[in-house]
């Protein structure tokens, strides 16, 4: 097996050959992977933002597609010959612990309980879920984080009203899908915040309705010269940064007003807010995967995918080898793909 490891934050991915599979013991699965999504949350890990990685050399990716090609004792949810989507957010099924790999040399490769930066990985029962109908194996990576997260925020923790009006920072795979959400759920003004014009315009195929260039101008202020001086509805940031939750925060209505946040900036970076705009009933809230419930949330939104309702199909961005992985997090970190592919066949 084929895996990118971690051998020392700030030091590029490298691409190990020859790994050994561990055979799948009680409430673990094997997968062989079909396809990888990268998010900023390995860019964090691998340059150590989220602070020192205990589990050095380690194997990294946390949503993926793929089929289940054995299965240790106790697991229920699926048989060999599934296909799954394998993601970092916990379902049913058993809780077990990462996996260790041996590579060539014999040395031990550490794993959380999902990853999906290797061609074989052996995963945890309870982040698996199987691939429904009509959801292809490239498609079915979004489900694993982004879709999960984006989607989530706004039909379960939002419960976002037809009418509403709408906030989202950060046009990235999370912001997107929420600005796909929203205009689902009926929401009839869609304001975006991006610092990329190109990003901002690709924003109005989804829905988006008005779009703010955070570069040009004071989103906080434009939110509201367009919102008669109240403030939106709800506000979703998915920029990354504690600055942009703040204005995300500032830019929702007093007495309703709900900002919620998926940014994940690095860790002892603190928020600043104004104490009078909780009294005066404006809420603020984290978010964790969109309170999202996988075997539940995962078919749920499978479902308004296949109504068209999510055009998914339209994010999936370049594929890369997995010996590119790391021309794939340049392409993340920098913008020009909003949510690279990892594909195991190329
Ligand atoms: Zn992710």
């Amino acid at each position: 097996m084929k895996a990118a490891v971690l051998f020392a934050c700030g030091e590029p991915l490298r691409v190990v050959d020859a790994v050994q599979v561990p055979v799948p013991v009680r409430g673990q699965v094997q997968v062989q992977l079909a396809y990888s999504g990268v998010c900023h949350s390995q860019l964090m890990e691998i340059r150590g933002a989220r602070g020192p990685d205990r589990y050095l050399p380690h194997l990294l990716g946390h949503e993926g597609s793929g089929k289940v090609v054995a299965i240790g004792e106790g697991v229920t949810k699926v048989v060999p010959g599934d296909n799954v989507v394998l993601g970092w957010i916990k379902g049913q099924g058993l809780d077990a612990p990462g996996a260790k790999y041996a590579a060539s040399d014999g040395s031990v490769l550490n794993a959380g309980a999902v990853t999906t930066f290797n061609s074989e990985a052996v995963v945890s029962e309870n982040r698996c879920v199987r691939l429904p109908d009509g959801v292809p194996l490239d498609v079915a990576v979004l489900f694993g984080c982004a879709v999960p997260t984006g989607a989530g925020i706004v039909l379960n923790e939002i419960a976002a009203k037809a009418g509403a009006t709408a906030v989202v920072f950060g046009l990235g795979g999370i912001g997107t899908i929420a600005v796909m959400a929203l205009k689902a759920a009926g929401c009839s003004r869609i304001i975006a915040v991006d610092i990329e014009p190109a990003r901002l315009a690709a924003g109005r195929e989804f829905g988006v309705t008005d779009t703010i260039d955070a570069r040009a101008v004071d989103p906080v202020a434009a939110i509201r010269a367009l919102t008669e001086g109240l403030g939106a509805d709800c506000a979703i940031d998915a920029a990354g940064r504690t600055r942009t939750i703040e204005q995300a925060f500032a830019s929702v209505r007093k007495f309703g007003g709900q900002c919620v946040f998926a940014s994940h900036p690095p860790s002892g970076e603190r928020i600043s807010i104004d104490p009078h705009d909780l009294i005066s009933g404006k809420r603020l809230q984290g978010s964790w995967g969109g309170a999202s419930q996988p075997d539940i949330d995962v078919p749920r939104f499978a479902a308004l995918y296949r109504e068209g309702r999510l055009p998914l199909d339209r994010l999936i961005g370049r594929r890369y080898a997995l010996v590119d992985v790391n021309v794939a997090l340049d392409d993340l970190a920098s913008g020009r793909v909003m949510r690279p592919l990892i594909d195991f066949a190329l």
